[in-house]
């Protein structure tokens, strides 16, 4: 697929994303719903997707999200972004019922999923795979504010190793429309509340480095959730400020979602693929930052963790002596 088109004829589309979707994941699905009405007007499009972070609320149409997946449509497409067909949630029967299913995604642990799939592991977003799909002369404002924070999101504004020569041509493509970025950037990426900087404090404060000091670990239990109130959305970014530390080859942040159920998200600065360390526990992502749903205790999960982190570490430490 060079092009999002050949969509005539379609009359039901349906747009969706992973689960705890992040704001690559939300902004792609809300520029692609704007894209398809404008490329297939009189067509219903429905996104389905869990419930945004309260900050993505700025984007325009972000109320037709629907979050309530009971539904026996038979869509005439489907797409799905930023994941494959298994984080689709409880979205996946909807995929799977589809009888055109399109996958646009940039992850490398995604072999691709549907009847077409353009899945880009170099590209640093699917917002920004998404931009290269669609047809100049459609993309308005709305649309070009959409992937412009997707692309921000995804590459730590701009900073992360995934920011390619490309996606600043494009961001410099999306500038042009006039938009407000920067308050854009600033509302949904660093602002924080009170209560997400005090967890964010905390979690900072109980980490452990181990490993000689190349990895460093912290956890959030459910009590402490409790404690300050926040839910999952409010710990994002927590990896990305202990994968900061100095020397730290690795980082690892895990949150209680169940009775002996941990949520994995990993960071590294290139030397270990973290990617490979989530697949082998049924998650996946990039070789610098992914994720996995592990269960067991804190500390069983943090050995097996160690276990393929430590390999890695020595090959990498073979590779620097060769
Ligand atoms: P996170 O740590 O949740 O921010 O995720 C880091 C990266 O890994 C993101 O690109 C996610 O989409 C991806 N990722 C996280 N969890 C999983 C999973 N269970 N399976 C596949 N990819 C994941
Ligand atoms: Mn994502
Ligand atoms: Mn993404």
């Amino acid at each position: 697929m060079k092009r999002i088109n050949d969509l005539t004829g379609a009359k039901t589309i349906a747009i969706g994303g992973h689960v705890r979707p992040d704001g690559d994941c939300v902004c792609s699905v809300m520029a692609l719903y704007r894209y398809l009405k404008k490329e297939v007007p009189g067509a219903q499009i429905d996104v389905y997707l869990e419930e945004p972070p309260a900050v993505f609320r700025i984007l325009d149409d972000i109320e037709v999200i629907k979050s309530e997946f009971n539904t026996n449509m038979c869509y005439d497409v489907f797409f799905a972004l930023d994941c494959n067909e298994e984080r689709l949630g409880d979205a996946q029967p909807i995929f799977a019922r589809a009888h055109r299913r399109i996958n646009i995604d940039h992850h490398i642990s995604n072999a691709g999923c549907g009847d077409e799939h353009v899945v880009e592991p170099e590209r640093s977003s699917t917002a920004e795979l998404l931009y290269e799909l669609m047809e100049p002369s459609l993309v308005d404002e709305e649309i070009a504010k959409a992937i412009y924070i997707g692309i921000a999101h995804d590459t730590g504004v701009f900073r992360f190793s995934n920011t390619s020569p490309r996606t600043m041509e494009i961001a410099s493509e999306l500038l042009k429309f006039g938009f407000d970025f920067s308050s854009l950037i600033e509302a949904t990426y660093y602002e924080k509340t009170y209560l997400q900087t005090q967890i964010l404090g905390r979690a900072i404060l109980e980490s452990v480095r181990f490993m000689e000091d190349r990895c460093i670990v912290s956890m959030v239990s459910r009590r402490m959730m409790e404690f300050y109130q926040v839910g999952p959305k409010d710990l994002d970014g927590i990896v990305n400020q202990l994968q900061a530390v100095k020397g730290v080859d690795c980082a690892i942040f895990m949150y209680e979602i169940g009775t002996l159920t941990y949520k994995v998200s990993m960071r590294s600065n290139g030397v270990v693929d973290v990617s490979e360390v989530a697949l082998k526990f049924g998650g996946g992502g990039h070789v610098r930052a992914a994720g996995c749903t592990m269960n067991g205790t804190y500390h069983d999960n943090i050995n097996n963790l160690s276990h393929e982190i430590a390999a890695q570490l020595s090959r990498a430490r073979l590779r620097e002596q060769v």
